[in-house]
């Protein structure tokens, strides 16, 4: 069945999933927002912590044209914010408004929630300097979350509960039609569609009949060639990809059973979001998790600046806000092993120290992470040949060997690293006036863990650990990430 006809199906066959109007306001984020819109939306995000985040490509060539965001605020109504990066205003004071929105809403401590792979959705709008790459937020992949929790509610339901016994043991006189809520129709670890798993938890119906649409063509009628009707069902469309993935977050998160998701109103699943804990069995603390222990007022603390210091270390361009924001409790002891941790990355301690720059201190905290990866990596392969300062103290038996012993098994396992360090590999296109440093910085910047980097010709080759490390590089390098513009780019933004 075509996707089509098989969402002319679903549409008749369940209730469409509908959210009163009341409930949100739609804010589009283009060049004819005005000042006061755009400051009342900062006001309001300033307030939330948890939002819903989706992303929307443009048709005809594929590029990423629409980040739509939903707050989750304590009190209704909720805002949805529809940034059309086709239309984005060229007044530089707008610009910069949308740019604090979102510092404000990318902020470390919050978290998005997000149906599929956000920050990869995000990637291509980092040139558009609105927001710092990394994203220092928590981006929670919903999807991820959901098999689990559907296997498990499904046998806290009670009809379901009986056949589930009959369908472990492959009978075959199980009649499924009448379960109320079906067995996933997906292989274990396949990824969930958002329209599905509404059906099979709630049994609601979204329209997914604009997914491919003309995104960028503009959504309001001062900006765009479409016509009121399909800018509205765009629109329509657009919202509901957001909600239906927060109307998904409080039962996964907070384990409800399919009766409980019933029996409560959107208003409740809307609003005041609690942290809510992500199963680490799912998603283990990846670099990006651990990046976010360290934020910038802990790093002030460290350097002992006090408050009236954050002034001094944010540009002109509106950061302030966003740093004062970023001020939680910090913990002595969290600080002490802080501290170590920077030391041991060496170099970068006075790079910070010394620097008046806040994307410097964005840099270390990917530094840090790196450090803290490569003493893994060091103990689990004893390996030293690599672009990484080796200065670690580590207590092995390698320490205690002699001077010469040491050497001996460094040539023997830098040749035999030599060897293999380019196996698995990346390459990229490179713009002839990056250097080196610039390169190794840029992949410092994007979390490559790479083991050695080289230039051939026109083309930067990575070397990488192994291949899992060779495919996640992969898909986290932009194919553009050397060119010229990404040069001018990045020495503007670190004065090269
Ligand atoms: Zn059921």
């Amino acid at each position: 069945m075509n996707k089509i006809s098989e969402n002319n199906r679903l549409r008749e066959k369940y209730p469409t999933f509908e959210v009163p109007s009341s409930l949100y306001n739609v804010i589009h984020v283009n060049r004819c927002s005005s000042m006061r819109e755009l400051q009342l939306l900062i006001k309001h995000v300033q307030e939330c912590t948890n939002f819903t985040i989706d992303t929307e490509n443009e048709k005809s060539n594929g590029k990423l044209a629409l980040i739509q965001i939903q707050s989750i605020p304590q009190q209704l109504p909720i805002s949805i914010i529809l940034v059309e990066l086709a239309h984005l205003p060229s007044d530089n004071d707008k610009y910069n408004l949308i740019r604090e929105l979102f510092m404000l809403i990318f902020r470390p401590d919050n978290k998005l929630y997000s149906w599929g792979d956000a920050a990869r959705e995000l990637q291509p709008a980092a040139s558009y300097d609105l927001f710092m790459w990394p994203i220092l937020a928590t981006i929670i992949n919903v999807q991820l979350h959901f098999p689990n929790w559907y296997m498990w509610a499904r046998t806290r339901c009670e009809s379901c509960s009986l056949s589930i016994h009959d369908e472990d043991n492959d009978t075959d006189n199980v009649n499924t039609q009448d379960i109320c809520h079906q067995p996933s129709p997906y292989k274990p670890g396949e990824a969930w569609a958002l329209q599905k798993a509404m059906v099979y938890a709630a049994q609601l119906f979204i329209d997914k009949s604009y997914t491919c649409s003309h995104w960028a063509a503009g959504l309001t009628s001062k900006n765009s060639t479409l016509s009121e009707t399909r800018r509205n069902t765009m629109i329509h469309y657009a919202l509901y990809d957001c909600f239906s993935t927060t109307y998904l977050v409080k039962p996964i998160f907070q384990q409800w059973t399919f009766d409980k998701l019933k029996n409560t109103s959107t208003t409740e699943l809307f609003t005041s979001f609690e942290p809510l804990p992500v199963p680490t069995k799912i998603t283990p603390p990846t670099q990006k998790n651990r990046i976010k222990n360290l934020n910038v007022q802990k790093l002030m603390k460290i350097f002992g600046c006090d408050e009236s210091d954050l002034e001094s270390v944010s540009d002109d361009d509106g950061d302030e806000i966003y740093l004062n924001q970023v001020i939680g409790p910090v913990n002595n002891n969290e600080l002490a092993g802080e501290v170590k941790q920077l030391v041991a990355g060496g170099e970068d301690y006075e790079l910070v120290a010394g620097g008046e720059d806040y994307e410097l201190a964005d840099e270390v905290n990917t530094e840090e992470v790196l450090a803290t990866q490569d003493v893994q990596d060091i103990n689990d392969d004893q390996q030293i040949e690599s672009n990484e300062p080796a200065q670690y103290q580590r207590k092995s038996s390698y320490q205690r060997r002699s001077r010469s012993a040491k050497m001996r098994h460094n040539r023997k396992h830098a040749r035999q690293q030599k060897k293999h360090r380019f196996d698995h590999q990346i390459r990229r296109k490179f713009y002839h006036r990056f250097k080196s440093f610039m390169i190794r910085r840029i992949l410092r910047l994007y979390q490559i863990p790479f083991v050695h980097m080289k230039k051939d010709q026109d083309d930067v080759v990575v070397g990488l650990r192994n291949e899992d490390i060779r495919r996640q590089a992969d898909h986290d390098l932009a194919t553009t990430i050397f060119h010229r513009r990404s040069f001018y780019y990045y020495k503007n933004k670190y004065q090269w």
